[in-house]
C-alpha cells in the first residue's frame, strides 16, 4: 500500500503540528487500551472459569460439538462486543470526527460496524469451528492443517475481496478519464502487471483521507482510486502513487508477504499447540479439543503477534522503501512523488516524524520525512548524473 502520508519540497525539515501530534498521541493510546482490554477479558475468562462454565452451558443446548462451539461463540462474541463497544465508538467514530476526517454520520457508522461484525463474526466462526474440528480428528497433526487451510483460505479471501468484500462497504465505477486510465494501464504494462480495469472508489461518502491501491490476485487484480484522492491530485501525482505499488509487484512483495504470513501462521499454530497442549489438564479443560481454551489460545496468538510485529513491521519497511525507489525509477516527474506525499499527509493528517521508537514498533511505513528525503537524495543523484553525463 501507498501508506500513510504527507510532504513538502524542501531541504529543512518540516514540523508535525501540534493537532497532528495530539491526534496520533490519542489514536495510540485509543489502540493500547483496546489491545489492554481485549487481554484482560481473555485474562478473567480464562482465570475465573467463566470460558468453562459456558462452554458447559453451550453444551447443554447441544451435545454435538460444533453445534455447541456455535452457541459457545455467540456468547463470547456478544460479551467481548458489549464490553469493546465504547472504545470501537471512540476510534472508529468520535476521533475521526474531532478530526474532520469522517463524513459519516452516527447511523451509517453503526450501519457499517454492524456488517462487519456480521462478515468478521462469520469468517471467526468458520475458523473457530474448522479448528476445533481438525483438534478433535488429528490432534497430533491439528496444527500443521490449520496452518496450510488457513494461509490458503487468506489468499483466496484477498483474491476474492475486490469483487465480494469490498462492494459490501463501498461504492466503486470505472474510472471515467480515459487518458489518466490510459496512462495507469500502460505504467502497469512497464511493470509487467496484468490489471483488470481500473476504479474509482466512492471513499468520500464516508471518509475525507485519500487512498488508491492495487487491489486483488490474478483475474480480480484492479488499480483503485479514491475520489477523495481523484479530487486533489495532478495525473502526475496519481501516477507517482501508482507506480509505487507496481514496485510492490516488481519486487515481489506479495509472494514475499505470503512467504512471512506462512512462517508466522506455522509458527504460532505450533505455539499454541505446545501451550494449550500443556494446559490441556488446567483450567478445568478436558482436553486440548476443549473449546473452553479458545481465551487462552487467543492471549497466546494476540502475545506472539506482538514480539513478531516489529520484526515484520521492519520487513514491511524494507519493502516499502524498495517500491518507493522502484517509483521514483519509473515516473517521469519526482517531484510529483513528494508533492503526492505532500497531499496524502495533508489530507490524512499523518505524522511526519514519529518519535523514532513508535516507528520501530508500530509503523509498516518509513515516516513521512524519510521517504521524502530519500525522493530528493534521488533527485539530486539524478541530476548529478545527468550534469556528468553531459560534461
Ligand atoms: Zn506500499
Amino acid at each position: 500500500m501507498w501508506g500513510p502520508t504527507t510532504v513538502c519540497p524542501r531541504e529543512t525539515l518540516m514540523e508535525d503540528s501540534p493537532r497532528v501530534k495530539r491526534y496520533h498521541r490519542v489514536h495510540r493510546l485509543l489502540g493500547v487500551a483496546g489491545f489492554l482490554l481485549d487481554l484482560a477479558i481473555l485474562g478473567v475468562l480464562l482465570f475465573t472459569g467463566w470460558s468453562v462454565k459456558l462452554r458447559a452451558l453451550s453444551g447443554h443446548w447441544s451435545s454435538r460439538p460444533a453445534v455447541a462451539l456455535l452457541i459457545y461463540l455467540l456468547a463470547f462474541g456478544l460479551l467481548t462486543q458489549c464490553v469493546g463497544l465504547p472504545l470501537d465508538f471512540l476510534k472508529g467514530f468520535w476521533i475521526e470526527h474531532r478530526y474532520g476526517l469522517s463524513n459519516l454520520t452516527l447511523a451509517a457508522w453503526a450501519k457499517d460496524r454492524a456488517k462487519g461484525l456480521a462478515l468478521g463474526g462469520a469468517l471467526l466462526a468458520l475458523g473457530a469451528e474448522f479448528l476445533y474440528g481438525t483438534m478433535r480428528r488429528w490432534p497430533e497433526h491439528w496444527w500443521i492443517i490449520c496452518a496450510l487451510a488457513f494461509v490458503g483460505f487468506f489468499v483466496l479471501l484477498a483474491q476474492l475481496a475486490p469483487v465480494v468484500i469490498f462492494p459490501i462497504f463501498f461504492k466503486f465505477k470505472p474510472l471515467e478519464n480515459r487518458v489518466l486510465t490510459d496512462r495507469l494501464l500502460a505504467l502497469s504494462e512497464r511493470a509487467g502487471t496484468r490489471v483488470r480495469g481500473v476504479f474509482e472508489w466512492k471513499l468520500s461518502e464516508k471518509s475525507k483521507k485519500a487512498n488508491a491501491a492495487l487491489a486483488g490476485l490474478g483475474n480480480t487484480r484492479r488499480i483503485i482510486l479514491s475520489d477523495t484522492l481523484l479530487e486533489n491530485f495532478q495525473e502526475d501525482e496519481v501516477e507517482a502513487v501508482l507506480a509505487h505499488e507496481f514496485g510492490h509487484h516488481v519486487h515481489r512483495h506479495i509472494l514475499q508477504g505470503i512467504a512471512v504470513q506462512m512462517a508466522a501462521t506455522f509458527l504460532g499454530f505450533y505455539v499454541v499447540q505446545v501451550v494449550l497442549g500443556h494446559f490441556s489438564g488446567f483450567f478445568g479443560f478436558t482436553g486440548l479439543a476443549d473449546f473452553a481454551n479458545l481465551p487462552l489460545l487467543l492471549l497466546v496468538s494476540t502475545l506472539l503477534s506482538l514480539l513478531l510485529l516489529p520484526a515484520v513491521n521492519a520487513h514491511s519497511r524494507a519493502m516499502e522503501r524498495q517500491a518507493d525507489a522502484y517509483a521514483l525509477r519509473a515516473i517521469p516527474s519526482k517531484s510529483a512523488f513528494v508533492t503526492g506525499m505532500e497531499k496524502l499527509a495533508t489530507l490524512n493528517l499523518a505524522e511526519r516524524q514519529p518519535h523514532p521508537w513508535i516507528e520501530f514498533f508500530f509503523h509498516s511505513h518509513p515516516s513521512i520525512e524519510k521517504r521524502v528525503a530519500f525522493a530528493e537524495r534521488f533527485k539530486r543523484r539524478e541530476l548529478k548524473d545527468e550534469i556528468g553525463s553531459i560534461l
